[in-house]
Parts: C-alpha cells; sequence; structure tokens
C-alpha cells in the first residue's frame, strides 16, 4: 500500500507566507509530505537552477510556476517576491538540494521578508551538516559549522588556524575538486585531530572515511573519490583512538564517485 501523502488535520497553508522548503541531498525519499504539500500549494517555487528544482517537481507530479533565485540576482528577485507575498500570495523557496540558507541563497531574502514584515516560516528536512555530524560519532553537544572555506591559500592557512582555537566539532563542506587540498591542509592545520569524510550522503555509494589527516591526505591520492563531502574534525584530545575498523561504505563504489 503507497502511505498517505498527507497527516490527518495538517493546517492550511497561509497566505503571504515565505515557505523555506527543504528537498533531498541525493535521496528522492527524503522529501517530506510538507515539502510536498507546501509546493503542491503554492502560487509559486522561487528555486536557486529552475531546470534543477523543475525536474524535482516533475518527479512528484507537481507543476508550478517557477523562478529562478540565486545569488547574484537574490537581492532583486527579492524585492519582487517580497511584493507578491504582500500581495498575499505563498512562495516556496527550494535550493538545488538540503536546506535553503545553508552554504545556499535563501538567508538575504529572509532578512528582507522578516524586515518587510512578511510570515516566514520553515519546512525542515535534509541537511547535509546535520545528517553528516549526527551519524559522525563525533561530539554534537557544541559544534561550529563553517560551510566552504575561502579559495585563496593564504586565506584558507589563515582560518583553519582559527577554527583550531574553537571548542567543539567542526563541520565544513567541500567540493570534490579540493577535497585533497583540505585534508592536505589539515595535516598542517591541525594534524593530530580525528578527521571523518562524510560521502555522497543518502546516495548508492555513501561512504565514511575517517582517520588523521595524513592518513587521509595518502588514501585519497591512492584511490581519488568523486561527489560530495561533508569533512569533520573532532574536537582537541577527542577520538585520539582511531578505530579505522569502524569505517564503512554501503557499496564499494567501484569508479570512486
Ligand atoms: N543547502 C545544502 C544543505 O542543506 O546541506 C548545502 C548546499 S552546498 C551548496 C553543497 C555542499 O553540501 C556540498 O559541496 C557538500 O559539501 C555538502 N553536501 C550536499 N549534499 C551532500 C551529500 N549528499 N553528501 C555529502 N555532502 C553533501
Amino acid at each position: 500500500m503507497e502511505p498517505p501523502e498527507s497527516v490527518p488535520n495538517a493546517p492550511p497553508l497561509v497566505p503571504g507566507t515565505l515557505y523555506l522548503v527543504a528537498t533531498p541531498i541525493g535521496n528522492l525519499e527524503d522529501i517530506t509530505f510538507r515539502a510536498l504539500r507546501v509546493l503542491r500549494g503554492c502560487d509559486v517555487v522561487a528555486a536557486e537552477d529552475t531546470r534543477h528544482s523543475g525536474r524535482l517537481l516533475q518527479h512528484f507530479g507537481i507543476q508550478k510556476p517557477l523562478v529562478s533565485c540565486f545569488r547574484f540576482n537574490e537581492a532583486r528577485r527579492g524585492a519582487e517576491l517580497i511584493e507578491r507575498l504582500k500581495g498575499g500570495q505563498i512562495v516556496a523557496l527550494v535550493s538545488d538540494a538540503g536546506t535553503p540558507g545553508i552554504s545556499d541563497p535563501g538567508q538575504r531574502l529572509v532578512a528582507a521578508a522578516r524586515e518587510a514584515g512578511v510570515r516566514v516560516e520553515p519546512v525542515p528536512g535534509a541537511c547535509a551538516l546535520v545528517a553528516a555530524l549526527t551519524a559522525s560519532g563525533l561530539p554534537t553537544e557544541e559544534f561550529h559549522f563553517v560551510g566552504f572555506l575561502p579559495h585563496k591559500s593564504g586565506q584558507r592557512a589563515r582560518r583553519l588556524q582559527e577554527l583550531s582555537a574553537l571548542p567543539g566539532t567542526l563541520v565544513l563542506y567541500e567540493s570534490p575538486f579540493r577535497i585533497q587540498r583540505l585534508v592536505e591542509e589539515l595535516t598542517l592545520a591541525m594534524p593530530e585531530r580525528e578527521v571523518v569524510l562524510a560521502r555522497e550522503l543518502t546516495k548508492k555509494f555513501e561512504e565514511w572515511l575517517r582517520g588523521r589527516p595524513a592518513e587521509l591526505a595518502t588514501r585519497l591520492a591512492e584511490r581519488p573519490r568523486k561527489g560530495e563531502f561533508v569533512v569533520l574534525v573532532a574536537p582537541a584530545g577527542e577520538g585520539n583512538e582511531v578505530d579505522l575498523s569502524l569505517e564503512m561504505g554501503r557499496d564499494q563504489d567501484p569508479e570512486g564517485k
């Protein structure tokens, strides 16, 4: 039997509300009932990439007008969207994956909406940082979300030095093109820390790698991996017993992607 796509007595959507709708980070099953209800019930979907989100909507049989809202038009598009919201329209904001506003467009629009007295409601769901942190085994009671480091070498080195002084687990995002570089930078900035690489979360070739930065750098050099990574760094003094037997992958990804 197909599961129901709503729960009894779900409150109706509120006109004039900006809904921040989280979407899957790789596994379409991670969409929520409420996300689908908001996407079905809104007047317009504001998307980081309209083609990408159009495919997501199509998968769930949803047809809605889409407008783009990405880093370089967020200010101008935001003003248009706020006018629509003030006129009573319901706007759903989505990014390419995960939670809007987390290393993705959204924060400026939300700030402008609140400034304009527009109602904002989160529709929580997938977020790579939460998925990686909670399943990493590293301390969760205090953590620092860094997102992406700057691109320039000097700035990265300085930032990593600053971060090494912070308590709690560090959580970084990194692209597959710079993962080797980041792990090598960690060998200089935080050589004794336990590092966890959470790769391709929620996807078929999800994989977890853990060890000291130098060990991980060697392993990535031996077998480069593609795909998306969250990089977690244990607090100083934690995880001195790095147990490599804890490492696991769902399947061995033959192409390392
Ligand atoms: N808004 C998203 C969220 O809620 O997590 C993050 C978007 S940010 C542009 C993309 C980065 O998130 C990737 O470079 C990677 O660091 C991380 N990421 C997203 N999906 C991931 C996944 N399935 N596995 C591992 N990391 C992922």
